[in-house]
């Protein structure tokens, strides 16, 4: 315990205000091997694209440059996410996923200055729509609400990415989860382009009637930017399959009844895939299965996990996490966190979908029915649970931070799994590294559900459906073929345990590599 609280200590201490970029080697380990050559397909010299602007090029023939490569490296570090900052200061969820990805692909940057440019490049959306969308509510009062699709990137397919609606949403959010989105969709190996939307729209306490008002207002608004081969978006926060069935009705109508594959996650009954509502959860979990047998040579069996949020994503987590011999043991939502000490079993957990995703009730309604659970006002799990192995934060950005991660270690975790999109801070991810935490970044481990979405569009293509069996198996290969990418690539430029990074730049190699090759778009 005495050399845990000082290695907890003595993290703390190192850790600066943002993040740190990762540690040499700076060039490739040895000469370009088999498996590098797949991931890097020679950027520097190909193609008529020069990504260098002319003004800068005097910075990069080494006017101000260190020759010290790690020095070098963080100053293109810096300079990355100082484009961004300047561009949009107010931007504080974006600016902070810039860094992240930035920071990884220093080593990148300091090899050759192209991936720097090509970087720079990817950070401007293509397209970033706003729109009014006006709606009425139960007593005939007209209300407005803003409504956001940002089109980020196309390089490698139609832009995809969800829908989310909730009173947080504006251009700061809409354009962090649309970034992160390109390099996600880049990692399923599927042809998909990344983007994002949504609406400050909040459908708590909103009527059915309302919600439908809501979709369809916001598809007259969003129609004319989408298409199949353009544009699917899909649900995230507070929009799920009763919301996609408006939204895709409202489409039809906009388009005399053209029934194509324009949003993903529809009822498996009209053209929806099995297993989309259950991928993204089912996901993680075989994400973190795969990268606990690979880094510590340890399954799930009688893993106890503790989980954070109580939607769709944690729901189907948890289902997957009992068929595989583990044991959630707390969930939460905005108020708290409900905390079952010997583990949900699937009848609690039926009774805990039951109060969520057919009634839509708070996490107390579950407490009030399940004696042997504790409820916890105001407390997310992670200072909640004494004795854990795995955590699945799979509510919302920045749910885990410094001092929930110190608990986690403290509390004996060994890996931490995102289900949310980029809900660990970047200090929090330092101090579960530095504990020996197995990290699996968001961007590859819930990277299910817009895999299941990519399928989804092939069957709408195709006009078929493939039974469940088929696309959880599917689904299976392609989380664990992730978390390969990630880790080999980890392996090449760092180390096997450096998941994050191994992300980030396998999925940074591909879409810089389809920029290029597609000219100056
Ligand atoms: P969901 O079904 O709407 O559930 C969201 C859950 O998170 C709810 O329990 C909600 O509690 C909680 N939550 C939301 N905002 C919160 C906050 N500020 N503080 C604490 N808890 C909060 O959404 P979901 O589809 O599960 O999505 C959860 C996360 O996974 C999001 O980050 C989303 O971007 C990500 N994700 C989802 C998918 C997908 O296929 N659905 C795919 C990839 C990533 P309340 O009920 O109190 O609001």
């Amino acid at each position: 315990m005495k050399t845990q609280i000082s290695f907890l200590l003595a993290t703390l201490a190192s850790i600066s205000s943002g993040f740190n970029i990762p540690p040499p080697p700076y060039t490739h380990k040895t000469s370009l091997s088999a498996k590098q050559n797949a991931f890097e397909r020679d950027l520097r010299f190909k193609g008529a694209v020069n990504f260098r602007p002319v003004e800068e090029t005097s910075f990069f023939q080494g006017e101000g440059l260190s020759k010290d490569p790690r020095t070098r490296a963080q100053q293109l570090v810096d300079a990355a996410v100082n484009v961004a900052k300047r561009r949009d200061p107010d931007q504080s969820l974006f600016i902070q996923t810039v860094t992240e990805v930035a920071t990884s692909l220093g080593p990148l940057f300091a090899e050759t200055d192209e991936y720097f440019f090509a970087f720079k490049h990817m950070l401007e959306p293509e397209q970033l729509y706003q729109f009014r969308v006006p709606w009425v509510d139960d007593s005939g009062r007209t209300r407005v609400q803003r409504g956001f699709r940002v089109q980020f990137s196309s390089a490698l397919g139609p832009y995809k990415g969800g829908l989310r609606y909730h009173p947080s949403v504006g251009v700061d959010t809409i354009k962090f989860l649309g970034f992160e989105q390109i390099f996600k969709n880049a990692l399923t190996t599927l042809n998909l382009g990344g983007g994002k939307g949504g609406s400050d729209f909040d459908p708590k306490g909103k009527s059915e009637a309302e919600i439908m008002r809501f979709c369809q207002s916001f598809m007259t608004a969003l129609e004319p930017y989408i298409g199949p081969n353009r544009d699917v978006p899909a649900g995230d926060i507070g929009v799920g399959g009763r919301e996609i069935g408006y939204l895709f009705g409202q489409y039809k109508r906009l388009n005399q009844g053209r029934f194509e594959g324009v949003l993903t996650g529809k009822s498996a009954d009209w053209g929806g895939s099995y297993v989309r509502p259950e991928a993204t959860g089912w996901g993680l979990v075989f994400f973190a299965e795969e990268a606990m047998k690979d880094q510590k040579n340890e399954s799930l069996l009688g893993k106890r996990c503790a989980l954070s949020g109580s939607g769709n994503v944690a729901q189907f987590a948890a289902q997957q996490l009992l068929k595989l011999g583990a044991t959630p043991v707390t969930f939460s939502d905005s108020s708290g966190t409900i905390y079952e000490p010997d583990g949900f079993t699937q009848e609690k957990l039926d009774l805990l979908m039951e109060v969520k995703a057919v009634r839509g009730a708070r996490l107390t309604d579950y407490a009030a029915k399940s004696p042997s659970s504790s409820y916890h006002a105001s407390e997310r799990p992670w200072s909640v649970v004494d004795e854990i192995d795995l955590a699945f934060p799979c509510a919302t950005q920045n749910e885990l931070e410094e001092q929930d991660a110190i608990n986690l270690v403290k509390a004996g975790c060994v890996g931490v799994f995102e289900g949310a999109n980029m809900p660990t801070t970047p200090g929090a991810v330092e101090i579960l590294e530095a504990g020996g935490c197995v990290f699996g970044p968001a961007k590859a481990a819930n990277a299910g559900g817009v895999a299941v979405s990519g399928l989804e569009m092939a069957q709408n293509a195709q006009m078929t459906q493939w039974t469940e069996a088929d696309v959880e198996q599917r689904l299976n290969k392609i989380m664990k073929d992730i978390y390969h990418q990630c880790a080999d690539c980890a392996e090449i430029y760092h180390d096997r345990t450096q998941i994050k990074e191994g992300a980030n730049i396998a999925a940074f190699l591909k879409v810089a590599a389809a920029l290029r090759e597609q000219g100056a778009v």
